[in-house]
């Protein structure tokens, strides 16, 4: 176990006790160190100082043993303490672990105690993951040591959260006094090990209004203090130390959770169905199943996009068809879901695969991905293919695949999807038999060619995400250019008519799953330009629903025209704001009101 692995992606599954999402660093909670204090070094010229009081608690702590050895050893009792002794004398002498502490004190301008506490904290995660039982113990001589070091440090009476910034407390379990003795008003989210709904930890949480997930079982083995950390407490999934891509899509959860209004909720139930009676599908966008009571509570019709590529994001081994199984059939035919859409994984670069330091790419968006990586690896493919479809004689089911650029790719996955139906049917295994296969429209190829494409599949759905990525060029998780990132783009709009258009002129359903479709702004654009299903983020519903049946079809094209002639973005931007903000003023409020 290198320390490489530590800084994996993981993803960690309990109950969520407390609705919310919270983005932070990680502080592990241990109740034998609770009066650990942190403090930041505020001035540069404090660091050389806390080293130097750090080498004097370490010869403080050495000095104390041999005291205490030279005592043991003149009462004359057995080996074995002085044996202890000399590790704890050893560990003390470590270079590594003085090194690692120093650099602590460096790197992150924290004072020695905490610094020390980081030390124990990360040989203890490499400890927790050792085969034997005896050597993985060997980390209490090390918290030993550490505590004794601590201890002469000297500080005293300072609570566990002394830092400005906030903290998720991750802990085995939290007692009241636990609790009691944290600056509670620091605390951002709580991840425990043990608990459930009417536990303290959750009580606490409610009534605080912050996130929590609690049975969680090893969350203090797979965290280390600082670690970057995202409890959802509404489905109750806790990501730890999460790529850019997760960390982002949360970041917009976040918001959306901020935003909801309860009484936007009321309109969660209704149909998304204009004035005018035009009507358009709601789709929840979900990536672990946990999120399904959400997609149904916030008014989904279905799920519109099921990200796979989530079931592989903490994994040592690949998934077997069994563990998709289990996914999928917590997706299909679910009470409260008239259909779901599988996408099938849109894995590769280096996205959450298992061996990334062997696939690492320079420039992963444009690489061996989605569909490209699942027709390489045939038989990872078939695996997931198989679960899917021996989970569709459950309920309505759709299949789609990402990132098809061309014909050659959808007629490869449909020979092989084929392949597999006809292996499972031979067997007698039970299949759907109103499976829909549809292509996401994200690649610009695809739509240059969706008349082709269109020949081939039941529906086409429009990923914007990554369709406004390639088309303008702008990488959609570099902060820098996000100002180019434009779903208003002239080009943008353009594109989504013509597949809209190509779709329904060969008589097929069109879908948008991109983020644009769950962001009230466009939700005129996107009536007026009559796409059949709208899915999205499942908190982003209730709002959709309340402009959908706000609006009329007539009005949402006549906007759609006017905006259709106008040749920049800022001009179309400007359009659809007035618009909105005249027709929806408690929706859309003008900055200050
Ligand atoms: C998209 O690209 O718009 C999309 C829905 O897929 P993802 O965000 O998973 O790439
Ligand atoms: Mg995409």
């Amino acid at each position: 176990m290198g320390e490489d692995d530590l800084k994996e992606t993981t993803v960690m599954k309990g109950i969520g006790v407390s609705p919310g999402v919270v983005i932070g660093k990680a502080y592990l909670f241990d109740r034998r160190d609770a009066q650990v204090p942190l403090y930041k070094l505020n001035d540069p010229s404090l660091i050389a100082g806390e080293i130097r009081r750090f080498r004097k608690a370490l010869r403080e702590s050495e000095k104390q043993l041999i005291e205490l050895k030279n005592q043991l050893s003149d009462l004359g009792g057995g080996m074995q303490p002085l044996y202890i002794i000399d590790i704890h004398i050893m560990i003390l002498r470590d270079r590594k672990f003085i090194d690692r502490t120093i650099r602590n004190i460096r790197e992150m301008s924290v004072n020695a105690e905490w610094a020390v506490r980081m030390t124990i904290d990360k040989y203890r995660e490499i400890f927790d993951r050792m085969e034997d039982d005896y050597l993985r113990g060997r980390i209490s001589d090390i918290q030993y040591a550490g505590q004794r070091i601590i201890t002469n440090l000297g500080e005293k009476n300072l609570t566990v959260v002394e830092m400005g910034e906030g903290f998720i407390i991750i802990a085995t379990d939290l007692s009241p006094a636990d609790t009691a003795q944290m600056k509670i008003d620091r605390v951002l989210g709580f991840a425990t090990d043990m608990g459930g709904k009417t536990s303290h930890t959750a009580i606490v949480a409610r009534s605080l209004e912050i996130p929590a997930v609690l049975g969680l079982e090893n969350i203090t083995r797979s965290v280390q203090t600082n670690d970057d950390i995202i409890i959802d407490g509404s489905a109750g999934v806790v990501i730890v130390r999460p790529d850019p891509e997760v960390s982002k899509r949360y970041e917009e959860k976040k918001r959306l959770y901020e935003e909801a209004q309860d009484d936007l909720l009321d309109y969660a139930k209704l149909p998304a169905v204009t004035k005018d009676s035009y009507s358009v599908e709601i789709g929840g966008n979900i990536e672990f199943i946990e999120e399904i009571p959400s997609a149904i509570a916030h008014g989904a019709d279905g799920i519109g996009l099921y990200r796979t590529e989530f079931i592989y994001i903490n994994r040592k081994q690949l998934p077997d068809e069994e563990d998709h199984l289990a996914n999928y059939r917590s997706v299909v035919g679910v009470e409260g879901l008239s259909w779901s859409t599988i996408r099938t994984f849109d894995l590769g670069g280096d996205k959450f695969f298992p061996n990334a330091q062997t696939s690492r790419e320079l420039n992963p968006q444009m690489g061996l991905r989605g569909i490209r990586f699942c027709l390489k690896e045939v038989e990872l493919f078939k695996v997931q293919l198989r679960a899917i479809l021996r989970a569709s004689d459950r309920g309505k089911l759709r299949i789609m695949f990402p990132m098809i650029s061309g014909i050659e790719e959808i007629l490869e996955a449909k020979r092989i999807f084929y392949e597999v139906k006809n292996e499972l049917l031979k067997r007698g295994v039970a299949v759907g038999n109103d499976i829909e296969i549809g292509v996401m429209i994200e690649v610009p190829s695809a739509v240059i060619v969706a008349e082709e494409l269109a020949k081939e599949v039941d529906f086409f759905s429009i990923g914007t995400n990554d369709l406004i990525q390639y088309v303008l060029a702008i990488d959609r998780i570099n902060e820098r250019v996000t100002y180019l990132y434009e779903p208003l783009h002239p080009a943008v709009l353009s594109l989504i008519k013509q597949v809209v258009d190509i779709g329904h002129k060969a008589g097929i359903r069109v879908a948008m799953c991109g983020e644009m479709a769950g962001d009230p702004t466009y939700t005129m654009i996107l009536l007026g330009l009559e796409l059949d299903e709208l899915s999205m983020n499942p908190l982003a519903i209730p709002r959709v629903k309340k402009i959908v049946r706000g609006s009329t079809l007539k009005e949402s094209k006549t906007l759609l025209n006017k905006v259709m002639t106008l040749s920049s973005s800022s001009e179309i931007r400007a359009l659809v704001e007035a618009t909105m903000q005249k027709r929806f003023p408690e929706e859309f409020q003008v900055n200050g009101q």
